[in-house]
């Protein structure tokens, strides 16, 4: 049995004044680059996703019962790595760009250092299904572009494409669940055709979420317009694979609506959506879904980046580093999704609605 449903809390304006703040700092160019807009210029430094080259066997084992969540350090209430990605592609034309050896390069990290991929919705609703000893990490993709998924004339995902080589990891990488999140557009992976992909991503497990019809810029527009934005967005997803649930919004440019609360949930045109989580574009690993500080409204995200790239602050290989380290507590499983196990020494509280199911040790 999993953990009740998340239900949204009130927003915190405080912290996401300054995260939009770095947002904005951090991605000007991030979706108007994808979408058209000027390059921003090439990183000059070689990239690499870095680290130690832990070794598999030093990872916990898979228990068939869960162990005692002091032998596994666990820590339910540490921070989730939510990635971000956009092209991946082998002629990159800027930060947000990644080469499909470096998206390999740090998948190939995650899986050494005992994360699990999980869907954008599992994080949100607290639905983290996980071994003990092991770490969640959420892959999300913005813009539906065809170096993220194309299916090949045999039907199968182009193996230089993100999903095929994520499933190609997970086939190499025992418990290294093929699990992301593809926040779509219109007119979404457009080489493969909307329908065709939406339909083979659903029915292959991966989660569909929206990142509005037109990749609208939500703050810019009144709140009737914001809501069409998104609730088009999700008929065009529900309408091209059909039993697909939207659970999840991306926020265009990271940008939210006005009201923010607005982004999770809203309507238009006969059309309602309510969201367990809309996304951010930056700027940092995202709260535990069982913490007070966890905000549905804006999910921090963390760039895909290598250390010498262009704002290697807000980038993967600078915050796996800090995950690592311990500079920022992670969280990692106790391997019973019912309870949420943490050192009594964490600063993170729980929130109030799984203060019950909290095991302080
Ligand atoms: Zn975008």
């Amino acid at each position: 049995m999993h953990l009740r449903r998340r239900r949204p809390v009130p927003l915190r304006r405080p912290g996401l004044v300054v995260l939009s703040l770095l947002t904005l700092v951090a991605t000007a160019v991030s979706c108007a680059e994808s979408r058209g807009g000027a390059p921003p210029p090439e990183p000059s430094a070689p990239k690499t996703t870095g680290g130690r080259q832990d070794s598999p066997s030093a990872l916990p084992e898979h228990p068939a019962r869960p162990k005692s969540p002091a032998s596994v350090h666990a820590d339910e209430l540490g921070s989730v790595p939510v990635l971000m990605y956009h092209q991946v592609v082998k002629d990159p034309r800027g930060p947000y760009d990644r080469e499909p050896a470096e998206f390999r390069a740090e998948l190939e990290r995650l899986a050494r250092e005992g994360y699990v991929p999980v869907t954008a919705a599992a994080y949100s609703t607290g639905k983290i299904d996980i071994p003990a000893g092991r770490h969640p990490v959420v892959l999300t993709f913005d813009d539906s572009t065809d170096g993220q998924f194309a299916l090949g004339k045999d039907g199968r995902p182009d193996p230089d494409c993100a999903i095929g080589i994520l499933l190609d990891v997970a086939r190499k990488h025992p418990g290294f669940a093929p699990a992301a999140t593809l926040f779509v557009n219109g007119d979404a992976f457009p080489a493969t055709g909307t329908k065709k992909a939406l339909r083979w991503l659903h029915a292959h497990g991966f989660e569909i979420g929206n990142h509005t019809l037109d990749h609208a810029n939500l703050r810019d527009v009144p709140a009737g317009r914001a809501q069409h934005q998104i609730a088009a967005g999700q008929q065009l997803i529900t309408k091209s694979a059909p039993g697909a649930k939207v659970s999840s919004m991306a926020l265009p440019f990271g940008v939210q609506p006005n009201p923010a609360e607005l982004d999770i949930k809203g309507a238009a045109d006969g059309v309602r959506y309510a969201y367990d989580g809309a996304y951010l574009v930056g700027a940092g690993p995202a709260p535990s879904p069982y913490a007070a500080a966890f905000d549905p409204v804006g999910i921090p995200r963390i760039r895909s980046a290598g250390p010498h790239d262009k704002d290697a602050q807000f980038g993967s290989a600078h915050w796996l580093d800090e995950l690592r380290s311990g500079a920022v507590k992670r969280y990692t499983s106790d391997g019973d999704p019912d309870r949420v196990s943490y050192p009594e020494s964490a600063s993170a509280r729980p929130a109030k609605e799984f203060r019950e199911r909290a095991r302080p040790y």
